[in-house]
């Protein structure tokens, strides 16, 4: 396919282009600054930030391009419409890591026997959201409103633990992030059945798995 790719220049535009170009996608990196210029593109990727991937994914579904985005913090149900209007996808999923997404399936699979749970979610001081949208996902799926612990320090990449209290024993889920290129299979997958998703927003890679 031919991509842009929006916020080819950060942490994890670099390690994913890379891995899309191998795949055999070509892609045009796409900065802070730069014209928003993707017609004739197959589809568009964003991992920017909560203030510019709104008006990225908006300016690509009005020059009716689909858009596949990991940028956290903003509210992906206010392009449904539009994106729906024009014929076009939307996917968007808090966690591209298919090892995070199973974390969150066993998790909410273990609230049915355990109802008392806490989730700590540990990241890089650079995440600017807080509590991340995975933690927020999971929460839904876990469901009673659990408590949600943020941590930020540098040397973190991005984990989450789940905990579960029962009387007399605990149970953690726990996965860990330790490289960004953990995200290519999930985006790779996202292109290759983005054509197939019903016109508008999907969200979640468990929607695909
Ligand atoms: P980063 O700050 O390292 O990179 C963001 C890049 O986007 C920067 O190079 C910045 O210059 C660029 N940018 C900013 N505004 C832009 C614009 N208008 N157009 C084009 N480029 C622009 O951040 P990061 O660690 O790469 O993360 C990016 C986003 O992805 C964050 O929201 C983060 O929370 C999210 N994220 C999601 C997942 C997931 O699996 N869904 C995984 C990791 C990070």
């Amino acid at each position: 396919m031919k991509l842009a790719f929006f916020g080819a220049g950060g942490k994890v535009g670099r390690a994913v282009v890379p891995g899309l170009e191998q795949a055999g996608h070509e892609v045009r990196g796409f900065e802070l600054g730069d014209e928003i210029d993707v017609r004739g593109l197959d589809a568009a990727v964003d991992f920017t930030s909560p203030e510019a991937a709104p008006e990225n994914v908006r300016a690509a579904l009005e020059q009716g391009v689909s858009c596949v985005v990991g940028t956290t913090g903003w509210d992906p149900e206010s392009l449904h419409g539009l994106a729906e209007e024009k014929g076009l996808r939307l996917f968007v999923a808090a966690n591209f890591s298919v090892g995070a997404v199973l974390m969150m399936r066993f998790a909410q699979e273990a609230a049915a026997y355990f109802p008392r749970a806490e989730i700590i979610e540990l990241h890089n001081e650079a995440k600017k959201d807080a509590p991340s949208g995975t933690a927020i996902v999971t929460a839904g799926l876990l469901g009673g409103d659990p408590v949600i612990h943020s941590v930020r320090l540098p040397g973190l990449m991005s984990h989450q633990e789940v905990l579960f209290g029962g009387d007399g024993e605990l149970l953690t889920i726990r996965h860990d992030t330790t490289a960004r290129e953990s995200f290519v299979p999930g985006v790779l997958l996202a292109l290759e059945k983005l054509g197939s998703l019903p016109p508008g927003l999907t969200l979640g890679l468990d929607q695909l798995l």
